[in-house]
């Protein structure tokens, strides 16, 4: 039981007029067992809370009075809605698959925006949707969703999530690390230009944006959450194994996809982050643009370093007597090779609507702002009140964010977007 005065650091440390309570793990035993484990291995005084009605979001607070990790509830229904999603992706035509693709990724993005307090670019969002009647893609409760998805996965879901937040309580910020740091063998900057050269950038583009990423990443938080995320990746998969005695490839598959989840999730969270504080600042296009890029090629390499760590993992699981330089790392990296391509075309699809998206937001936005001196917020409030349907979807997105049962979309929209507008 956390302290009164841990509780207390908590509410401080929490944005306003954000709530939160002990986190129950949506009643998985499962899962709780896992971070008692955790705390026990690492002998640490560790409490977690959920929180809502706030942006989704994890915050840690970290005191003599131990440390506590406290996030939103909304974060695993958004991981789960992307799992399904995904496992859905091939049984549909292409069509439709990326035409639900990007109503999803909108959706998401829509919430997040209301997390950040645009509602001005959140309804844009909604806007863009394609309209798919009929077809459901959320559900409002956060236990109801994680019901929907088989324990192994549900657990790796959870499990990855909370981890990663361990991970940062472990191992803190390194200052003055750079991107030529090696994790696992390997520069951070070689994960970073991989993902350039995957995008098939002509020369000089690599070279100019090699230039800008060693000018402008942030190594220590880089390090910190590639470091976070394999801590992660290890503990999951070693529970999933040990404890739960699923096999090592079942457990390695799940836990790839909790963590593709995860980065998908903490990157569309970044970029509407980022649109949002670019459109009140007036950025320039081409700045919103290649900042957006320093957003995606770090969660990319993060991935790589995760997939590098699924392969070691392995080999030692399955070699563990063998000399060091003996193991055949390439197998196992074929191994995991084959696991991604089964879910790669939603991945890539996903990734691509996110960018895509992002930047034709930010042109509507900048376009309008200009075109109508401000007024299109009000136009976008307008139109909210003339479509039931919308105002149905987001009463329900408030209701999942932890508003009351009671809230009027229009007026709670509205006001924010006054805030929004104060700052
Ligand atoms: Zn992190």
């Amino acid at each position: 039981m956390a302290s009164a005065t841990l509780r207390h650091l908590v509410d401080l440390a929490l944005p306003k007029p954000c709530e939160f309570g002990d986190e129950n793990f949506a009643g998985d035993p499962l899962v709780r067992e896992f971070c008692d484990r955790l705390a026990q291995a690492h002998d640490l005084n560790l409490h977690f809370f959920v929180a809502w009605a706030c942006p989704p979001d994890v915050t840690i607070v970290r005191s003599a009075a131990g440390s506590a990790i406290i996030r939103s509830e909304r974060l695993d229904t958004l991981l789960i809605e992307y799992f399904n999603l995904q496992s859905v992706h091939s049984k549909w035509s292409d069509d439709l698959a990326r035409e639900v693709t990007t109503s999803a990724v909108l959706r998401w993005m829509s919430e997040l925006l209301i997390g950040y307090r645009h509602s001005g670019l959140a309804l844009l969002a909604q806007r863009l949707r394609p309209p798919l009647p009929g077809l459901r893609l959320t559900s409002p409760f956060r236990d109801q969703t994680l019901a929907s998805v088989p324990e192994l996965e549900r657990v790796a879901l959870q499990c990855a999530c909370l981890a990663h937040e361990v991970g940062h309580i472990l191992n803190p910020r390194r200052p003055g690390v750079t991107v030529d740091e090696s994790v696992d063998g390997l520069p951070l900057a070689a994960h970073i230009a991989w993902g350039d050269q995957a995008c098939g950038y002509s020369e000089e583009t690599l070279s100019a944006l090699q230039q800008h990423w060693r000018q402008h990443l942030n190594g220590p938080a880089l390090l910190s959450e590639v470091e976070a995320d394999l801590f992660a990746f290890s503990s999951v998969v070693e529970f999933l194994c040990n404890a739960l005695s699923y096999t090592l490839e079942d457990s390695i598959r799940a836990a790839l996809r909790a963590f593709e989840a995860q980065l998908f999730v903490c990157a569309c969270k970044n970029t509407c982050s980022l649109l949002t504080t670019s459109v009140l600042r007036g950025t320039s296009k081409g700045d919103f643009v290649i900042e957006d890029y320093l957003v995606g090629a770090q969660y990319l390499a993060r991935a790589r370093a995760l997939v590098r760590r699924a392969g070691i993992v392995w080999a030692i699981a399955e070699q563990p007597d063998a000399s060091p330089g003996t193991r055949d790392f390439n197998s196992y990296v074929r191994r995991i090779d084959s696991m991604i391509v089964a879910v790669q075309p939603f991945t890539a699809l996903a990734a691509e609507t996110l960018t895509h998206h992002a930047h034709m937001l930010f042109e509507q936005a900048h376009f309008l702002s200009q075109q109508r001196d401000g007024a299109w917020l009000a136009a976008e409030i307008a139109n909210l009140e003339n479509s039931s349907d919308l105002r149905v979807e987001l009463f329900e997105m408030l209701v999942a964010f932890g508003c009351p049962g009671s809230v009027n979309v229009v007026e709670y929209l509205r006001s924010m977007q006054m805030s929004a507008q104060a700052l």
